[in-house]
């Protein structure tokens, strides 16, 4: 037994103290335990267990108390990994690991009346005197028969009673109450029908064969399970997940933003019931917490969920799965800034398992990875059995406009595909990449646009509320009727948003029942859940939404999709503008004929011979991958580099300037050959909050050792506290 622990104080100081193991202890890594600390006691996690130390033994403390093992061992190991190479303190890394309302522990356990008959009652035999004298205590111990136990509530519903002749049962040693822990339950009454597993098609079985082989090897590889939308990747999990729980092992998926995708953890429901438990942030902070105690305690074996479930505190899993590879939700924008897809292939090389990144997608990094040999590769090419891919088209709208003589939102060939929808009584998704009515207010003789004086975006112009809002700070104001700069009354609410689509829809399609879905019409906690049921119940013809609707549902009487403006996207500037476009409406496109009808999809561009539009037409990844990849090959843009932004914050713009440039002459030196460092700028969007932003860009060759001097430089580089640096190692956006 080691004598000394190396414990981290749960505060942001992030050292460690070394203190004595009292006699008897079981201690491990990952242990969460209190400490004496100065004059008070702390929380702290046990991160090292060593023979020697440095200190002379007789002045060390002892730890007080073990509160239990929080944190398996080989978890511990991947935080390490996690703070050194996103570049942010052990405790950060330790506190992410673990949901708010664990690592605090101020969630009380959920308690339950149950009610049940005393030992030595035989029950059936007291019913003919009752039924006589007292019906309706006959009635409660007629259902307590076939309910066995039950809380008060629920036996008062199936007897059809009040609560009185519960209690008289009760006073007469009839019944007997027990307080039980229990466990509260995200999926409430939520019905599940059980599914079996499926008769795999050819290029499913080598699928899940390459992948339950890795099982069994000593260092397991990562599966790229590369298969366009509906070609059952979903079937291959579930399937290889069964072969991970015969090996008594357990499964972690994860799914990009879960509260988009209900279906999703239904699907795993209807497979594996009561196996399954959820971890993402729509559940209350009780849910949560006992999610992560039922998983800690072993008593489930898969986890679905966001980001976090990844460090769901499995002892042995057999298998990750990662859906939706490529999205850019994976990554966490607050520290430590890990992106989950790139640390569950970290997991699954400490824990020995293999890892699946499904898409039909892949990121470039995954792709560049596979194209290495360091990922296998599955491929799934074709949908199975009845449904086809969708026949997908461009609309350009620059002939429509100078046909029509206006520039219309939708093309004459969309508003009869919508038509023709309406009248075969089937489904229409009508999509776009942007929310609110219309992006900014801009006036038509000046050209002024109405900005947040706080952050430097435009206000975006809200019909509804006839407000301007500003989405990064939510600052909100009535808009000007006169043009401020030139006293012009004509001001235009420019730019093109759903809220706009659904009033023009509505116009076009009176008789079609629409709903729509953004960020701005799923405020509350269940409207995402509320608003797909109801579209998949058929109780609308049409679903206008933003990204939101683009993602893993599965709506069979969908077979069109209309994507509205396809270059919102193009346009932005970043290297990675045409890759999101193309994931983006191949994922959108994949929405449509799901079902045993034919799927259509309709792009309406102004840009239509783009390579991303030419190559979603076609359906094909691997022309657009090889286009693209000339391009950044030539920058040495990621994947062909690893890249590093630095951001610098705070409240004056000249001081924020010169840290950035400071940072930067004292950065240099410690540079290698291998990296590119580029001149601190503004960032894109200049202020937020009040706050100034520049940033500094890095392109390296040699991100190990590009982190082990940034990290330096995080614990050396000294600034004043209102200015802030932040690190972010493989930046999903610029
Ligand atoms: P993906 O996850 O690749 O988008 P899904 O797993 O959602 O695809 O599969 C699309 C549809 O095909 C689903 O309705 C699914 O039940 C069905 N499916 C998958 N595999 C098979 C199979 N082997 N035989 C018949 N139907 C299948
Ligand atoms: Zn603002």
């Amino acid at each position: 037994m080691p004598k000394f622990a190396r414990v981290l104080p749960d505060m942001s100081l992030d050292k460690t103290f070394d203190y004595k193991i009292p006699v008897g202890m079981d201690l491990k890594l990952g242990c969460r335990v209190r400490i004496p600390f100065g004059r008070t006691e702390r929380t702290g996690y046990v991160v090292d267990l060593v023979d020697k130390c440095d200190f002379p033994e007789n002045r060390l403390k002892e730890i007080a108390i073990n509160e239990g093992h929080l944190i398996p061992e080989k978890m511990m190991k991947l935080g390490q990994w996690i703070a050194d190479y996103y570049c942010t303190g052990m405790i950060q890394s330790v506190r992410n690991m673990l949901p708010a309302p664990v690592r605090k522990d101020k969630v009380k356990e959920k308690t339950q009346k149950l009610l049940s008959f005393a030992a030595d009652i035989h029950p059936a035999s007291l019913v003919p005197e009752l039924e006589k004298k007292y019906p309706p205590r006959a009635a409660v111990v007629k259902a307590l028969i076939s309910l066995k136990e039950a809380p008060q509530g629920l036996l008062m519903k199936v007897a059809n009673v009040s609560a009185s002749p519960i209690k008289s049962l009760i006073k007469a040693g009839v019944i007997e109450e027990e307080v039980r822990h229990v466990e509260r339950d995200p999926f409430g009454d939520e019905e599940v029908i059980v599914t079996q597993p499926l008769k795999l098609t050819d290029e499913q079985s080598d699928a899940l064969k390459l992948i339950v082989d890795e099982m069994d090897e000593d260092k397991p590889a990562t599966v790229l399970l590369y298969g366009i939308t509906g070609s059952g990747k979903t079937e291959v999990y579930l399937q290889a997940i069964a072969k991970a729980l015969e090996r008594g092992k357990q499964a972690i998926v994860l799914v990009p933003e879960i509260s988009l995708t209900p279906q999703t953890v239904h699907r795993f429901r209807a497979r594996f019931g009561k196996s399954v438990s959820v971890l993402h942030s729509g559940l209350s902070e009780g849910e949560r917490y006992d999610q992560w105690k039922l998983i800690s305690r072993g008593e489930t074996q898969i986890v679905v969920g966001a980001r976090s479930a990844l460090f769901a505190p499995f002892h042995d899993p057999g298998i990750i799965v990662v859906d939706e590879e490529h999205e850019p939700s994976y990554k966490q924008d607050s520290h430590p800034r890990y992106n989950a897809r790139d640390i569950a292939v970290m997991r699954g090389i400490m824990d020995k398992c293999p890892v699946v990144l499904g898409t039909a997608t892949p990121s470039f990094e995954t792709m560049n990875n596979a194209n290495l040999g360091k990922y296998k590769i599955a491929k799934l090419t074709e949908r199975p059995s009845t449904a086809v891919t969708p026949e997908i088209k461009l609309v350009d709208m620059r002939t429509e406009a100078a046909a029509t003589g206006t520039n219309q939102i939708f093309s004459r060939e969309l508003i009869e595909a919508v038509k023709q929808q309406l009248h075969d009584r089937m489904q229409t998704i009508l999509f776009l990449n942007r929310r609110g009515y219309s992006t900014h207010l801009t006036c038509e003789k000046c050209q002024y646009t109405s900005k947040c004086g706080d952050c430097s975006t435009s206000h975006t112009y809200h019909r509804k509320s006839d407000v301007l809002i500003c989405h990064l700070c939510g600052d909100i104001k009535e808009p000007p009727r006169r043009c401020p700069d030139c006293n012009h009354k004509d001001l235009s609410f420019s730019g093109l948003g759903t809220e706009k689509i659904e009033r023009l829809c509505r116009g076009v399609f009176p008789e079609a029942r629409i709903a729509r879905m953004d960020s701005d019409t799923m405020t509350r906690k269940d409207s995402h859940k509320t608003m797909l049921g109801d579209f998949q119940q058929g109780k609308y013809d049409i679903l206008i939404g933003t990204q939101m609707i683009a993602k893993g549902l599965h709506f069979p009487r969908v077979t069109l999709v209309g994507v509205v403006f396809a270059d919102a996207g193009l346009n932005m500037a970043d290297f990675r503008a045409a890759e999101r476009t193309f994931q983006l409406l191949a994922q959108v496109s994949g929405r449509s004929g799901r079902g045993d009808d034919a799927g259509r999809v309709l792009i309406q561009t102004y840009n239509p011979t783009h390579p991303a539009l030419q190559c979603a037409l076609e359906g094909d990844f691997d022309a657009f991958y090889e286009d693209e990849k000339m391009g950044r090959e030539v920058m040495k843009f990621p994947p062909f580099s690893k890249m590093v932004l630095i951001h610098f914050r705070g409240p004056e713009e000249g001081a924020v300037a010169s840290l950035a440039s400071d940072f930067s002459r004292h950065l240099s030196p410690l540079c290698s050959k291998d990296d590119r460092l580029m001149p601190a700028v503004p960032s894109p969007i200049e202020k937020v909050r009040g706050q100034y932003r520049f940033q500094l860009t890095i392109f390296s060759d040699n991100i190990r050792r590009l982190v082990r001097v940034l990290n330096w430089m995080r614990l050396n580089y000294k600034t004043s506290a209102e200015y802030k640096i932040i690190i972010d190692v493989d930046p999903q956006s610029l």
